[in-house]
């Protein structure tokens, strides 16, 4: 049988949702290819998270579990996948456009001489093959790519591929795996800087603030809607760029991509580079001064009005809204 072969990742001992996405696309497509979704898990302690990979739809799942695994390392990880490539022959390979899959996906796909597409918002059956679309130009535009060869590898986006509901009652085959972790070059350290913050591309709301906030001293009023909504804080590059916010928090092309079910874009202009990042997020919000502003255009909902005024009102709604719901 054919087999679609997902990449599971994980962070403190959780997949990370970008993989259950991936695991449920693979879901979605192994129907039309008559094929069936294995997964690969490779780290440190990580023997546990093959059952909840099952419950999305992998029925079987390789664990390469391993105290020498406990740190990321790209030539460990690419020779790990290769291996468990080579004894199952996927048609099919997807990974998270994760920061970690970005790294790994094109190290793997020059290892296997195989074709990759990366960042993908969709991907569908035509004849047998994969079909895949992926922004290009900084989101202006999209293009149709489809493969040559086999296996056909993609990066899928996260936050935009429908998760599946678990199903507890569906259970997996493990296979224990093993590999060489010599590297040439090992992580370390990892020097988290975002302690408790919520991670920007997995979050499903987002509060982004801009220049239109005037001075880091006006930030708070951002991160207060951001709190009364559960939400992330992002940023546009002008206002990290200023150092009122960490790097981190940037959204666009040369930040994070982010596709929340709502972004809420507070005195940002909405350059195309700032497009880039967040234009697949579901619903868009702009709040600015300026009723030009090209954030208007992609927005499904625009406050004209000054940041300094709606903030405040909208946090105190939010706030509201919730303490009704209890
Ligand atoms: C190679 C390259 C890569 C880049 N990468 C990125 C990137 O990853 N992310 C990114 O964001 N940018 C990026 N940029 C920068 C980008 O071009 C813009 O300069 C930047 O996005 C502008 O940020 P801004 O919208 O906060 O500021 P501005 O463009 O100055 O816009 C501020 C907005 O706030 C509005 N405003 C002002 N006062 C108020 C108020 N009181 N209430 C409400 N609204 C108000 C104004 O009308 C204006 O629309 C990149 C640029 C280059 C060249």
């Amino acid at each position: 049988m054919a087999v679609i072969l997902t990449l599971a990742e994980h962070r403190d001992g959780k997949l990370r949702r970008a993989s259950l996405e991936a695991v449920a696309e693979a879901g979605r497509l192994a129907g039309s290819l008559g094929a069936s979704v294995v997964s690969v898990v490779i780290g440190s302690g990580v023997s546990g998270l093959a059952t909840e990979l099952g419950h999305y739809g992998a029925a079987r799942v390789h664990v390469f579990d391993d105290p020498l695994l406990g740190a990321y390392a790209t030539e460990v990880w690419a020779r790990a996948l290769a291996q468990v490539i080579a004894a199952t022959q996927p048609t099919v390979v997807l990974i998270p456009f994760t920061a970690l899959g970005k790294d790994l996906a094109p190290r793997l796909a020059a290892k296997l001489g195989a074709g990759l597409v990366s960042d993908c918002v969709a991907l569908a059956v035509k004849q047998g093959r994969l079909e895949a679309r992926r922004p290009m130009y900084a989101g202006k535009s999209f293009a149709t790519v489809a493969w040559e060869g086999e296996p056909q590898m993609a990066t899928l986006r996260p936050n935009v591929f429908a998760l599946s509901a678990a199903d507890t009652s569906k259970s997996t085959e493990v296979v224990k795996e093993s590999v060489d972790a010599s590297a040439r070059a090992k992580v370390t350290a990892v020097k988290a800087t975002a302690e408790g913050k919520l991670e920007l591309s997995e979050a499903q709301v987002i509060v982004s603030g801009g220049r239109g906030l005037k001075g880091p001293e006006h930030f708070h009023l951002v991160q207060e809607l951001g709190d009364a909504l559960g939400a992330a804080v992002g940023a546009s590059r002008a206002v990290v760029d200023a150092g009122w916010v960490d790097h981190q928090m940037q959204v666009g092309q040369t930040g994070k991509t982010v596709s929340p079910s709502l972004y809420i874009a507070c005195g940002i202009s909405g350059a195309i580079q700032h497009l880039a990042g967040m234009s697949s997020s579901k619903v868009i919000v702009a709040i600015n001064k300026d009723a030009d502003a090209p954030i208007f255009k992609v927005a499904n909902y625009g406050i004209l009005g000054d940041a300094f005024e709606v903030l405040p009102k909208l946090t105190q709604a939010a706030k509201a809204y919730f303490a009704a719901k209890g």
